[in-house]
């Protein structure tokens, strides 16, 4: 973006202003532009086939068989994850979970894991997944019509049928084991967390579980970039489209999870040009979900990449097979995950923009005040932005303003005003305008935007007398 509007603005703090260096704004990162090419089609094509081969990766499906099931299929993903790199920590998280629902036996759970230790910014963990449990639904009668009963699944003889799950979601899994063993040959800033989840076709049990210990152990996710179901680029209907991918956020204006859709938009357009990233502001497809929207509920910022040319008829069938979905896809989706996940871990941290809570009652059950954004009018009618850096960082070049409408979908403008922690905008109305701010590296990459956004107001209620 050009610095639009510079005449609008005075420099509080600095001497100077800092003028935007073109050069490095449109700077190309090399590692990662060698981490997006050196994602294999090839490999990405074995994957499946061995994911396929299992029969089922049913969660309730064979535990101990050494060749079938779902036992067997996440003992093959952590010995893979194990052959890529020393570096990569790989573990199992398990839950014994009770019966409810579509587990329809007490179960045991396990997401694979494999972490990638970050250089300088080991705490702050940036998260690439995908489920690898499969499901069959079985022969469904025909649907019902007006006023009937919806359709009735047999969930324990799911467990039975074989659900190659191809595409949903061995497409996702193949991408996430991809990143895995081409970024495990890098360093990073930050910490990779690579996670295949099982559970996903029950009600996103593992994605539930996951997101939840980490909001109970304080895990500093910063971006959660979720696959599933990015395999085929034909729908049913005979409609194509390899050049797109929907990044699904949620429904809130300058949300966490827009920001981050806007951030792959913005990774992808760097470094896969050919591939347009369809930003949805909307949580995922139409009454469907996925192990993103588990961690949106725990407060961290996630999305949905996933193809807009899906096979309904095969989805959840014994359909979904390598044959009915195309390697290529997946392989550039691969790519856009790679870009987004490289230049967001090696970039400084988002800017802190929130006040400090203090707590307002001496009462010990006195509500914490909310935390607000630090932005105020100035001397009344200019728009002055506060923030600090969330924790040192030697690659700091400065930080960028962004501004837009309030209806805007996108931000419209962006002024790079170097190494300060303060910024007005002379004359611009913080009624009428959406601001921002992101940290810029020395090597050009940059942070996620910060958006000065406001939490709704909370409703009252007045006593009166009868
Ligand atoms: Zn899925």
């Amino acid at each position: 973006m050009k610095p639009v509007g510079l005449f609008l603005c005075t420099l509080m703090m600095a001497p100077a202003l800092v003028a935007a260096d073109p050069a490095a704004d449109s700077a190309i990162h090399p590692q990662v532009k060698k981490v997006v090419e050196e994602v294999s089609a090839e490999r990405i094509r074995a994957t499946i086939e061995k994911l396929v081969s299992f029969g089922t990766r049913h969660t309730l499906s064979a535990q101990d068989d050494p060749d079938h099931g779902i036992g067997a299929a996440r003992k093959w993903i952590f010995a893979e994850f194990q052959s890529y790199s020393p570096r990569l920590q790989v573990r199992y998280d398990h839950w014994r979970v009770k019966k409810t629902g579509r587990i329809f036996k007490d179960a045991d759970l396990y997401n694979v894991i494999a972490v990638l230790p970050g250089k300088t910014m080991p705490e702050v963990e940036v998260v690439v997944s995908a489920h690898y449990d499969s499901i069959n639904l079985g022969k469904l009668p025909a649907p019902a019509a007006a006023g009937e009963r919806p359709l009735q699944v047999d969930w324990e003889k799911t467990a039975e049928l074989p659900a190659p799950g191809a595409c949903d979601d061995g497409s996702g899994i193949a991408a996430v084991m991809e990143l895995a063993r081409v970024m495990s040959q890098y360093e990073f800033a930050k910490t990779l967390v690579f996670i295949a989840f099982a559970g996903e076709e029950q009600g996103l049990v593992g994605g539930t579980l996951e997101a939840a210990q980490a909001k109970k152990d304080g895990t500093l996710i910063e971006a959660v970039l979720n696959n599933d179901i990015i395999g085929t680029d034909v729908t049913g209907d005979g409609r194509t489209g390899n050049s797109a991918v929907n990044v699904y956020s949620d429904d809130q204006l300058d949300s966490l999870a827009q920001g981050l859709a806007r951030y792959v938009q913005w990774a992808g357009a760097r470094y896969l040009p050919s591939l347009k990233v369809n930003v949805q502001y909307t949580q995922d497809r139409l009454g469907r979900g996925g192990d993103q929207t588990p961690f949106q509920q725990q407060g961290f910022s996630a999305v949905r990449l996933s193809t807009p040319n899906e096979i309904l008829a095969n989805q959840h069938h014994e359909g979904d097979t390598l044959e009915n979905m195309s390697v290529p896809y997946t392989t550039r989706v691969a790519k856009l995950n790679a870009a987004a996940a490289a230049a967001l871990a090696l970039a400084p941290r988002t800017p802190d923009i929130w006040t400090v809570s203090a707590a307002t009652g001496t009462a010990a059950n006195a509500p914490a005040p909310p935390r607000l954004p630090m932005i105020s009018r100035g001397r009344g009618y200019d728009a002055v932005l506060r923030w600090r850096a969330a924790s040192p960082d030697a690659n700091l070049k400065g930080y960028a303003v962004v501004t837009k409408a309030t209806t805007a979908p996108f931000w419209e403008q962006e002024i790079f005003v170097g190494k300060v922690t303060e910024f007005t905008l002379e004359g611009v109305s913080i009624d009428d305008t959406k601001f921002g701010v992101k940290a810029i590296g020395n090597d050009g990459t940059e942070s996620l935007v910060a958006a000065y956004v406001y939490p709704p107001r909370g409703k009252a209620e007045y006593k009166t007398e009868p």
